[in-house]
């Protein structure tokens, strides 16, 4: 496996592995690597002959007062899990390699940013949209991979990619949870085991709620009222916000009807946490 810091690296291994025929599957991650983090490795092994993973926390995602500073960054632990789950090369480069004089050009997508946690992270797709923008032309991959985890942030790369017509597909890859139903994350370091044992009720939620659609309920507003109970039962639990929408638009549905995404935010402790369920409704 190798290590690139700078671009200029980076780009020349990509260019050895292009020349003898291969094709590129980019894993773009912010470190502190975990078992989600390795099933798009292995997603991305099934599809691609190069796989680079990308760590970079990136500063301009981050709102201020959030953990930018805190975000654990145990590179070399990340370097010895790549290396074992098969990565060709990581690209880990410095925040002045990316960023070397102020940032003046953004990307924005409009519209699917505004809802779930785009009300709560002002400009955090803003980073999010302009860090991958960046890391595609540098990486050039023909496949970036991403994880349902991140349910609004895959939708609007994806919507992204569509719309600037960028030359790579992506794929969305399921959710990894612990045992007890808790969506791994890097963010999970942050809680006690008594945090993570009540954090499950994210998920208990999101279970109740495809019971619900299963059974019939069309009602959005009552099944995020039997959802917004069962976390309320946890006085460590700080709701931010439990939404139904459409899962093309990302628009608030009263009635469920097609494609609808079921998305959580909450805060335990320091830690804010997020999780999501797709369901078809029709089906
Ligand atoms: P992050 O390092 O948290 O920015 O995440 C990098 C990528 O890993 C993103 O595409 C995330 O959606 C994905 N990811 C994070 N946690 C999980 C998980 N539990 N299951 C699947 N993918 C994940």
């Amino acid at each position: 496996m190798e290590a690139a810091e700078t671009i200029q690296s980076i780009r020349s291994l990509i260019k050895a592995a292009r020349d003898s025929g291969k094709n590129i599957g980019l894993v773009p991650t912010m470190g502190a690597l975990h078992v989600g983090h390795i099933s798009l490795i292995e997603a991305a092994r099934k599809k691609c002959d190069y796989v680079v993973v990308s760590i970079f926390v990136n500063p301009t995602q981050f709102v201020p007062g959030e953990d930018f500073e805190k975000y654990p960054r145990p590179l070399e632990d990340d370097l010895d899990i790549c290396q074992k789950a098969g990565v060709d090369a990581v690209f880990a480069p410095a925040q002045g390699e990316m960023y070397p004089v102020e940032n003046v050009t953004w990307v924005n997508v409009e519209k699917l940013t505004e809802s779930l946690c785009g009300q709560f992270r002002p400009g955090h797709f803003q980073g999010v949209t302009t860090v991958c923008s960046k890391l595609f032309n540098i990486v050039a991959p023909d496949i970036a991979f991403f994880g349902q985890k991140d349910a609004q942030q895959a939708i609007v790369i994806r919507r992204m990619a569509a719309d600037l017509n960028m030359s790579l597909s992506i794929v969305v890859c399921p959710t990894i949870r612990e045992s007890n139903g808790l969506a791994v994350s890097s963010r999970n370091m942050y809680l006690s085991e008594e945090q993570k044992k009540d954090a499950a009720n994210i998920y208990k939620s999101l279970q109740k709620c495809h019971r619900m659609i299963d059974t019939g309920v069309k009602d959005a507003s009552e099944i995020i009222d039997e959802m917004r109970n069962i976390l309320l039962k946890v006085p460590s639990i700080e709701i931010e916000y439990i939404s139904i929408v459409d899962a093309d638009t990302l628009q608030s549905i009263d009635h469920i009807t097609g494609k609808v995404l079921i998305a959580v935010a909450v805060r335990i402790g320091r830690a804010r946490l997020i999780d999501n369920i797709l369901l078809d409704s029709t089906k």
